[in-house]
């Protein structure tokens, strides 16, 4: 959480047990503070004064010590699959980006009511992998609890405000993927407190099964997240099934190199007896050889994991590849002949730039050159 002295904490972080230590120190009763969770996580006001059940003087006293800093709308793309990008303005004018995507049919085509934010850790990211958008920015900061919490009300707050969406008075959002911009995992602390309001029931109430965590690889965060008790899903960004060709494209490898994040992935699953998901990103020329079937066979053999396919999405400035759809799918057969459970990803938003990082890159430029 940022430091008091900078700006007062927005009351967006607070969880329960802050929020009644807090009111009951101040001397009111202890329902107060389950009012209070009710505006900020179930009701997502923009202002404490709309909390109009709360005593005028209770009001002025969260005012003098708190900020309520809603995110701001900076662009919003809809994109012809349904998926919506949308661009935050944060209180210090940074860009941040969340992507909606409402799945009407499930991985196994069913009908699916699972409604997925790919929600934002950081501004930018330090981690530099070769392929993405959020990398080649750099990292700038990284977000504060309540602006990764926000990003889901904001949305609801967006939904209100369009009031297209004819789901009744359920959340819009039922699925979060810790997938947009940033490494989730370097943002730990903030990164557990907004899952906590995420998860809780005074909080967005979503289960933890729902809440997705994905990283590029930091092995001893991985462990840490393994000791925490709730099962919260990981995926692993893998992209390289060997040290060679990781190293090339992920720069963290050469810091927790792939036996060092397989045994830290193999502690996560013995802890939460679940199984992890493992997302290879399609390069083309630069992983889809036959020596990474083979090496991700048996990395997917030995964690008994499922593994995502995601053909490259281009992003501007970075010469890298789609493969063909014939490459994609020989990858697939092969891995699957193998006895790896693999799907490969469709892709959703690709007209509206929806993979990480990419509308913000885009908004820079134009921002900047304008
Ligand atoms: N830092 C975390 C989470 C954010 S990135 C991580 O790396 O896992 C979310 C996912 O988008 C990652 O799997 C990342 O590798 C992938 N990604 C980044 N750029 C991409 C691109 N151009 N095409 C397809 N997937 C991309
Ligand atoms: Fe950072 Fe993830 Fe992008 Fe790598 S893929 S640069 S870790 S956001």
């Amino acid at each position: 959480m940022r430091c008091q002295t900078e700006t007062p904490r927005d009351l967006r972080s607070l969880n329960a047990e802050e929020a009644e230590d807090l009111l009951s120190g101040w001397g009111h009763k202890s329902y107060r503070a389950k009012q209070l969770l009710g505006w900020l996580y179930k009701k997502s006001v923009g202002s404490i004064d709309e909390m109009t059940d709360l005593p005028q003087g209770l009001r002025e006293q969260l005012a003098a010590s708190f900020a309520l800093q809603p995110l701001k709308l900076a662009r919003e793309q809809c994109s012809v699959d349904g998926t919506v990008k949308f661009l935050w303005r944060l209180e210090d004018d940074q860009l941040i980006e969340s992507v909606l995507i409402p799945a009407s049919i499930g991985r196994d085509g069913s009908q699916s009511d699972r409604r997925t934010l790919c929600v934002s850790s950081q501004v930018g990211c330090a981690y530099g992998c070769k392929f993405c958008a959020s990398g080649l920015m750099g990292y700038k900061r990284n977000l504060d609890a309540s602006e990764i919490v926000d990003q889901v009300l904001a949305v609801e707050r967006w939904r209100l405000s369009k009031g297209t969406w004819s789901i009744g008075s359920e959340p819009l959002v039922n699925n979060i993927v810790m997938m947009g911009m940033g490494e989730p995992l370097a943002n730990y602390d903030n990164l557990l407190r907004a899952l906590e309001i995420f998860n809780a029931p005074w909080g967005l109430n979503i289960g933890a099964r729902k809440i997705t965590v994905s990283t590029s690889g930091l092995a001893p965060q991985i462990r840490r997240l393994a000791e925490t008790p709730q099962q919260y899903h990981l995926a692993i960004s893998l992209h390289g099934a060997t040290d060679a060709v990781r190293d090339k494209i992920m720069p963290i490898n050469r810091k927790y190199p792939l036996e060092e994040l397989i045994s830290a992935c193999e502690a996560y699953q013995q802890a939460k007896g679940r199984m992890i998901w493992v997302e290879y990103i399609l390069i083309d020329g630069v992983n889809t050889g036959l020596e990474q079937v083979e090496a991700l066979g048996d990395l997917a053999k030995r964690l008994k994991c499922k593994v995502n396919l995601i053909p490259y999405n281009p992003v501007d400035s970075i010469q890298l590849k789609r493969p063909s759809d014939g490459i994609v799918s020989q990858f697939r057969d092969a891995l699957h002949h193998l006895g790896v459970r693999v799907t490969v990803r469709i892709e959703k938003g690709t007209d509206i730039d929806a993979a990480c990082g990419q509308l913000r890159l885009k908004s820079e430029k134009k921002f900047s050159s304008a």
